[in-house]
């Protein structure tokens, strides 16, 4: 028996190459499990073929550092075809851990086919040495050899599964399986060179013909090394790629995803828009139908939102909003929805069927939001009006229909004094159908001249002189008559109509101005209401400039009014429009003095001539102390900012008596002159100086 030595230094550098094998395969594995299509085909082909060199590497290494003290040679085609099995084996291995599944028998077979394949390669691989007489192999050690490459196969099989799809780790995870799965290769390749004879008089027939010792392993080095190092580097780098790609598809889905809830979501409070309600709306009633079951739509405006907003700023009005969602949020379970249309309006989709259930849960929402919410230090306190439409399962209902029942049963909970819930009620849509033909008329009553202007008088209190007069808008409606300015006004400004309206409405007061000065009425003035939305409008100044010019009135004949909400909403911005106004030369007035929340700060520098105290105080002014006091204080402001004080509402002589002692500067009311057209108004106040004294009503 020849008895072979092993060159240690080549055994470490197969076993290293059996474990860069073993790492490349278990890399490949992945690359082919995560790729898809024909990526996937290229990564199993190349990954075969690495896969194969690198372990077909490894074993003729091993031959090579186990020498006889005979010549060796290697036959070509057999040594091509021993490196053709690893590949096919490879193969094979690659495309079982790429399955979805890997049951045990499905394993042990895989790795039957796989350990036969790399003993195939083995034993072809030392068959290409063509020994005479040929080696003889000991039956233990090469049964053990089998049983090797079949255990380590199996085992590389099931790491190799295991491995594909881990995420971070997996490289140090790896690399000590490529170290397991080295040995087993190894220990196969040397169990199975252990188990080979020689018998003494052993040659090789290749050793002059065939591939020399030499050239085999520069060729493995070289092809090898290679091979597995292109196939290293092309993963890593694909890998790169594809993590860069991940990056960048999750950056996009991430902003997706969010542009999703900004289309879908109310900025300021989170809750889903008008867009998303009507959405689940569909949904609700889809379900609903689907399983006859009932669930009710609440409307509801936060009461008292529009004068803190003013009063405060848009700061402390968005941080109210936010708290009013959260307290409807917290009211409802979660199954329900609550939208934000815009402004103070909120919607809650409620799976709620009976109008008993319904009524518990608004008065619910009633409590949450009436508790008191502090910002900024302030205590404010709102309420909410709520509307509430159900939905019965009608055929004709549909997701619009809803939420204007809702929404016209939330208008009737605020015309009833708000802080409370109206049911919807048919009677309310005919609300809803006469507002859509009143607005269908209201675009026409321009043309057709049905606007027309009534003229109330105002009063000096210390001499009893006519100072001038407010003018009113009315609408002569053909059939309903005349409507007052509280059932357009309101419809104007909604729909953007108040524009024409406002602008007819300064013409023709001032027209009227006009004619009654040349008539010799120098000491009179005229007031025109302001809606906010006029106020508002970057055209204002021009306009009022082009009206005053096109009657050639001079400005002092003019007095604006505008409410003291709308003068306090943005009080920069109105500090600016009324500094303009009033550097033009005309009058200011803040009308219904008394309902918003005005800061003092600001109305020390507005440019305004006189406050005008609202009707509600001067009602009840007699009976209600209350009140009194307010007047007195409003006087004593208006003294200390040298502003004029004008009471309206005045209907009695009690009221009369009270306002001027109290130190109003002029009163205007039914009791001294209702609104009338201009050519009555003329007659009534004809005389030249005329004042209340001559009509039976001084003090
Ligand atoms: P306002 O500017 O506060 O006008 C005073 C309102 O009080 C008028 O109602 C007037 O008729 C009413 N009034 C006057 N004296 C008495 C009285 O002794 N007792 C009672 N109960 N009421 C009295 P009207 O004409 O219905 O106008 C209501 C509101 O509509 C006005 O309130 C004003 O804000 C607005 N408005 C009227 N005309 C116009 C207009 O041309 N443009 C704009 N933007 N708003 C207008
Ligand atoms: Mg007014
Ligand atoms: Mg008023």
């Amino acid at each position: 028996m020849l008895t072979g030595r092993y060159n240690i230094s080549l055994v470490i550098v197969s076993l290293l190459m059996a474990m860069l094998a073993s790492y490349t395969a278990l890399d490949m594995a992945a690359r082919v499990a995560a790729a898809k299509g024909r990526a996937a085909f290229w990564w199993l082909a190349g990954g075969s073929i690495a896969m194969g060199v690198g372990i077909w590497s490894m074993h003729f290494l091993g031959m090579l550092a186990f020498r006889l003290p005979v010549a060796m040679g290697y036959d070509l085609s057999i040594t091509v075809l021993s490196l053709l099995i690893a590949i096919a084996s490879s193969l094979f291995a690659l495309w079982i851990v790429c399955q979805s599944h890997l049951s045990w028998r499905r394993l042990a077979a895989s790795a039957l086919i796989m350990g036969a394949g790399v003993c195939s390669m083995h034993y072809t691989g030392m068959a290409a040495m063509r020994m005479t007489p040929p080696i003889r192999y000991n039956p233990p050690l090469f049964i053990l050899s089998v049983v090797i490459a079949v255990a380590a196969s199996g085992a590389a099989l099931w790491i190799a599964f295991h491995l594909r799809n881990r995420g971070a780790g997996v490289r140090r995870l790896r690399a000590a399986a490529a170290v397991v799965m080295g040995l087993a290769i190894a220990g196969m390749h040397y169990t199975g060179m252990a188990a080979a004879r020689f018998p003494a008089n052993t040659r090789c027939a290749m050793a002059e013909s065939g591939v020399t010792t030499g050239w085999l392993a520069l060729f493995i080095t070289v092809f090898a090394g290679a091979v597995l190092s292109i196939a290293l580097i092309t993963s890593v780098l694909d890998l790169r790629l594809e993590q860069r790609t991940a990056v960048l598809a999750s950056c996009l889905a991430d902003a997706k995803q969010e542009l999703q809830f900004i289309a879908l979501h109310d900025g300021l409070t989170k809750l889903p828009n008008r867009n998303l309600l009507n959405d689940r709306l569909e949904q609700e009633i889809q379900n609903a139908r689907r399983e006859r079951s009932r669930f009710s739509v609440l409307c509801m405006d936060v009461d008292g939102f529009r004068q803190i907003n003013d009063a405060w700023g848009h700061r402390v009005g968005d941080a109210l909003l936010v708290e009013v969602a959260r307290r409807l949020r917290a009211s409802i379970r979660t199954r329900d929805t609550l939208a934000r249309l815009g402004g103070d309006e909120f919607v809650i989709l409620a799976d709620v069927g009976e109008a008993g259930d319904a009524v518990s849960l608004a008065e619910k929402l009633l409590t949450a939001v009436r508790e008191p919410v502090v910002i900024d230090g302030r205590q404010l306190r709102v309420s909410l009006s709520i509307g509430i439409a159900m939905f019965d399962g009608r055929e004709q209902q549909q997701q619009g229909d809803l939420l204007r029942d809702a929404d016209a049963a939330m208008s009737h909970a605020m015309a009833l004094g708000h802080n409370g819930y109206v049911f919807f009620q048919s009677s309310m849509s005919d609300d809803a159908q006469t507002q859509l033909q009143l607005l269908h008329d209201l675009r026409q009553a321009q043309g057709r001249h049905e606007l027309v202007l009534y003229y109330q008088p105002k009063y000096n209190t210390q001499d009893g002189a006519m100072i001038g007069a407010e003018a009113l808008v009315r609408w002569n409606h053909p059939t309903r008559g005349l409507v007052p300015p509280g059932d357009f006004i309101p419809l104007a400004e909604k729909t953007g109509l108040i524009f024409q309206i406002g602008e007819w409405v300064l013409n023709e007061a001032c027209r009227q101005m006009s004619a009654w000065r040349d008539a010799g009425h120098t000491d009179w003035a005229i007031s025109v209401n302001l809606s906010a939305l006029q106020f508002n409008h970057p055209k204002l100044i021009d306009m009022v400039r082009e009206v005053l010019a096109q009657h050639s009135l001079e400005p002092r004949y003019l007095t604006l009014e505008i409410t003291e909400s709308t003068a306090m909403r943005d009080a920069d911005t109105s500090l600016v429009i009324l500094e303009q106004l009033h550097h033009m030369g005309v009058r200011i007035s803040i009308d219904d003095f008394g309902t918003g929340y005005s800061s003092l700060l600001y109305l020390k520098r507005l440019p305004a001539s006189e406050l005008k105290i609202d009707r509600g105080f001067v009602r009840d002014l007699t009976h209600d102390t209350e009140d009194a006091a307010i007047i007195a204080a409003i006087v004593a402001l208006g003294r200390a900012l040298d502003l004029k004080i004008v009471a309206e509402g005045v209907e009695t002589r009690e009221q009369q008596e009270y306002l001027t002692r109290l130190g109003c500067t002029s009163l205007q009311g039914f009791l001294l002159g209702r609104p009338m057209p201009a050519a009555q108004f003329l007659e009534a106040v004809s005389v030249p100086g005329r004042t209340w004294e001559r009509i039976g009503l001084l003090v």
